[in-house]
């Protein structure tokens, strides 16, 4: 069955003025679509336009041209619904030090009309893994356990779909993992997950699909593996037994990482040259192979591949 299509934006532009004078397109023509269950994740440089992106669907920031839809609400005819799908988990941690866990999500829960009843804020807090601390003030909670209340703030009104802002940004590794596993678990209740973040090994590892902005145009846009298979620079690091002329070789994109009389690492175009056309040079010079490992590009090649300038 063809899953259900819970973000849609078509031609999402956003241009700022700057000083009344010059402009800046933060978004240029965006078009891409989230289909429900995704764990997407939006990648881009500093001033790629992630925020504007997260702050046009949060209300925050009013788009300049481009239709977008969330939950088959339209933002310019439906704003309210269009909040009330989503669930924003900020960047940085502003929590009241004196309220508990619990405390915190049934205030908010008051605060969006939610019935005594109809409210869920026990099940959030054992899928943010808060159930231990949920009478603990804030301000003893650690900085993942904080973390892991924002995602719970984001959750109090049940929205389907779930924006995480730089979510382990300042975070150390084990906790990152944490809450990596949180989120996971969260998706896995059938809640859509888009993330920005710049951490590319955990984009690769967590989001099935990838867009990548650089200066406010979507330069890929794929599912994380495709993304990958695509990228053609591979790094070949060959154990040696004795050094190898490096001034008697020319190949196109041949790059040379490390060359030393044990072993030589270079980096080149799948397309371009193909291993044979190495080993080739090694047999030229007398030199005997002993081993080869290969190391295939990952999301952080593809990535700079398509956001250096
Ligand atoms: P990111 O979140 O990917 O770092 P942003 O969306 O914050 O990118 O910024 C995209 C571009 O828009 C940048 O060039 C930034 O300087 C500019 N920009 C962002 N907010 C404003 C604003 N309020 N006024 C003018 N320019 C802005």
């Amino acid at each position: 069955m063809e899953k259900k299509t819970v973000l849609s934006v078509k031609n999402l532009s956003k241009i700022y003025s700057k000083n009344g004078t010059s402009t800046i397109n933060a978004l240029n023509n965006l078009n891409l679509e989230v289909k429900e269950g995704e764990i997407f994740g939006l990648l881009g440089p500093n001033g790629a336009g992630k925020s504007t992106f997260i702050n046009i669907l949060a209300g925050t920031v009013i788009k300049t041209s481009g239709e977008v839809n969330v939950w088959g609400f339209n933002l310019d005819k439906n704003p309210r619904q269009v909040r009330a799908s989503i669930g924003i988990v900020p960047q940085e941690v502003n929590l009241d030090p004196f309220f508990s866990p619990r405390k915190l999500l049934e205030l908010l829960a008051g605060m969006y009309g939610i019935k005594k009843k109809d409210r869920i804020t026990d099940d959030i807090l054992k899928l943010v893994s808060l159930d231990k601390q949920a009478n603990s003030y804030a301000r003893s909670l650690s900085g993942g356990m904080k973390r892991r209340l924002l995602i719970a703030k984001a959750l109090v009104h049940q929205p389907p779909i779930i924006f995480l802002d730089e979510p382990t940004a300042g975070v150390d590794l084990e906790l990152r993992q944490n809450l990596w596993e949180n989120v996971k678990l969260l998706n896995n209740q059938g809640v859509t997950i888009i993330l920005t973040t710049h951490y590319l090994a955990e984009a690769e590892e967590m989001c099935n699909r990838i867009g990548i902005l650089n200066k406010g145009n979507l330069v890929a846009l794929d599912s994380t593996r495709n993304l990958i298979n695509k990228f053609q620079t591979k790094i070949v690091t060959f154990t040696i037994d004795k050094m190898l002329d490096l001034n008697k070789i020319s190949l196109d994109t041949l790059k040379v990482i490390s060359n030393n009389n044990e072993k030589v690492t270079v980096s080149y175009d799948k397309s371009k040259i193909k291993i044979e056309d190495i080993i080739l040079h090694f047999s030229n010079q007398n030199i005997k192979i002993l081993d080869i490992t290969t190391d295939d590009a990952d999301i952080e090649d593809v990535y700079l591949g398509l956001t250096k300038s």
